[in-house]
């Protein structure tokens, strides 16, 4: 699909308001289009002798006709650009549920930066070519084409002559239109990097000061915008061009139209109001097209900027959701061959065949080197990714087959690092479960013994948490995401090392609300807590992604190979 018949599909809802506008601008159009013929013949009335009167005559009806061409301009201009920023609301509202949409790998490859560029930035310059643009770009292109019929009615040798002009300026569009592009593309890009750049350290600030690189990541901003400005200069280079000589030729017909009509004028073939009104004509066209050619120049631009937001907009999820949700899950896993590799790292296998199994209401841990793919069985419990050979099940179910948001109100994960979100303490509860009553939210946080701690805040649960819960230690974080855990009840629980970033103090509260959670379900904790693993009903060791060993801890103590080492390096050693 081309731009505009891209463009066109968010447009078309606006059809009515699109279809009003036009009919104002073409009254006002058409209306704009008589005062040069009536200043024309004012002229001649007077030189003829028509006197004061005729003179009244013709200014109440210019003024007359400029109410009405004004009444229309509003009417018109209104329509059209409120028109247009409908179009680029829906726009903006699409991507985000579009981004929203895409599978985990997609946000592997991509900087948020980046994304947050398609939004804002290309959206912006999208707005400004839908909004005002259209309508004045309609207004101008209509202007001038009706003066040029005027004019070549009036006296086509005239027209003629100032219409050489033309084809200069339409070779010259043509090939700034195409630069245009392709610059404009390229800056868009240059500024999105430089947004990702800025996003990436001001998120980090923390990493940033600690390690006094301020001085470094401006220059690596520096660096961003300053390419960006060096596309930006080469695009206004371009367009100084096409400005500079647009207006040449705008000019340089009004003074071939002078000189010709002159000689008209003087051999008698036309009288003055006549030439008046002919120039004014022609003031009308090379005005017309010196405002073309400058929304032309949004336009492109917009065009440019709009590939990369209509190919994020045309692009689906590469997985595809199942239909299968079951009415009482009872949480029984199996791992049988699975084959995993990242997208972004397709020769990488993480995973080279893994069994295992978890039965209704088992604890299982999951123990092994780092690197081995600990956390990889976790983002695939939660179908964040596809797997390439074996299968993955649930109850029996091959994962693919769920409905993806069934799976994943089913399956709850707590990581050693909980992301909260920058609102209160009990919207971030109830997160789990928007349903949730306020009783069952202080519930849920008594359960993950959180209750205490938030309580003694002056504001209790309305206490905000700052941007991704900066405003709390390690372990309340942890324990409000265990209460928001407890809130959503899944049938599979999934705990990656959620104690190992915690003091012991804390640890200690944490370990009981997640036994808490941990009841009456089946559960896989990737553990580092030697009491864990010996709680468990089962242990499953994983290095280099196999299941290298796979028993009871007193099993796997007997048997003197990689587990007997991990437990002693890690708790005797
Ligand atoms: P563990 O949790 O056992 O320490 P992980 O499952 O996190 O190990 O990682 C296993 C391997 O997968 C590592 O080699 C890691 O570099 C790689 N890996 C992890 N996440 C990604 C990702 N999003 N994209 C590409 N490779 C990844
Ligand atoms: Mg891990």
């Amino acid at each position: 699909m081309s731009a505009f018949q891209r463009l066109w599909s968010l447009a078309k809802q606006e059809t009515t308001s699109l279809l009003w506008g036009t009919v104002f601008l073409l009254i006002a159009s058409g209306l704009n289009l008589t005062y040069p013929m009536l200043i024309g013949k004012l002229i001649d009335s007077v030189k003829d002798g028509g006197g004061q009167e005729a003179v009244n005559q013709y200014a109440v009806w210019m003024i007359g006709i400029f109410v009405l061409v004004g009444i229309s301009t509003f009417l018109r201009s209104y329509l059209f650009t409120v028109a247009g920023e409908r179009i680029v609301t829906r726009l903006q509202e699409r991507l985000f549920k579009q981004i929203l949409t895409q599978e985990i790998g997609f946000f592997d490859q991509r900087r948020t930066g980046e994304l947050l560029n398609r939004l804002t930035s290309d959206a912006t310059v999208l707005q400004k070519a839908v909004t005002v643009n259209v309508s004045m770009g309609l207004r101008f292109a209509l202007s001038g084409l009706g003066a040029i019929g005027i004019l070549i009615w009036t006296s086509w040798k005239l027209a003629l002559l100032m219409l050489a002009v033309v084809p200069v300026i339409a070779v010259g569009a043509g090939w700034y239109g195409r630069i245009l592009r392709k610059i404009s593309r390229s800056v868009q890009d240059a500024f999105a990097n430089a947004n990702s750049i800025a996003e990436e350290s001001i998120g980090g600030i923390r990493t940033v000061r600690s390690f006094a690189r301020e001085e470094h990541e401006h220059a690596r901003y520096k660096e961003g915008i300053e390419s960006a400005f060096a596309l930006a200069k080469k695009r206004a280079w371009v367009g100084a061009w096409f400005s500079g000589l647009i207006s040449f030729a705008g000019y340089g017909s009004i003074v071939a139209v002078l000189w010709y009509g002159g000689h008209l004028l003087a051999s008698g073939e036309m009288d003055f109001g006549e030439l008046t009104s002919f120039m004014l004509y022609t003031f009308t066209v090379a005005f017309s097209l010196g405002a073309l050619s400058g929304l032309y120049e949004d336009f492109a631009k917009a065009i440019g900027a709009s590939d990369r937001v209509f190919d994020l907009l045309e692009r689906e999820s590469e997985q595809i959701d199942g239909s299968t949700v079951l009415q009482n899950p009872v949480g029984s896993l199996q791992f049988r061959d699975v084959v995993f590799a990242y997208p972004t790292r397709p020769e990488a296998k993480v995973l080279k065949g893994v069994s295992f199994d978890i039965a209704p209401n088992q604890v299982v841990a999951l123990v092994g080197p780092s690197g081995g793919g600990k956390s990889t069985v976790a983002a695939l419990i939660s179908r964040f990714y596809d797997i390439e050979s074996g299968q993955i099940t649930l109850d029996d179910t091959p994962l693919a087959d769920f409905q993806m948001d069934w799976l994943r109100e089913h399956v709850a994960v707590v990581r050693q690092e909980p992301i909260l979100f920058a609102t209160t303490i009990v919207d971030n509860i109830r997160y789990g479960r928007p349903t949730a009553s306020t009783e069952e939210v202080i519930a849920a946080a008594k359960a993950a013994n959180a209750h205490d701690f938030v309580s003694a805040f002056p504001e209790a649960y309305q206490t905000l948490v700052g941007e991704r819960g900066v405003r709390l230690s390690g372990g309340q974080k942890q324990r409000i995401a265990i209460a928001r855990a407890i809130l959503k009840d899944p049938v599979l629980l999934i705990l990656d090392e959620a104690t190992s970033a915690l003091d012991v103090e804390s640890e200690h509260l944490v370990q009981e609300a997640l036994e808490r959670l941990m009841e009456n379900r089946s559960s896989l904790v990737i553990a580092h807590r030697l009491s864990t693993i010996q709680h468990s009903d089962k242990v499953v060791v994983l290095s280099e992604g196999r299941v290298v060993e796979e028993g009871t801890h007193q099993e796997l103590l007997a048997q003197e190979g990689l587990y007997h080492r991990l437990v002693h390096k890690q708790f005797v050693g």
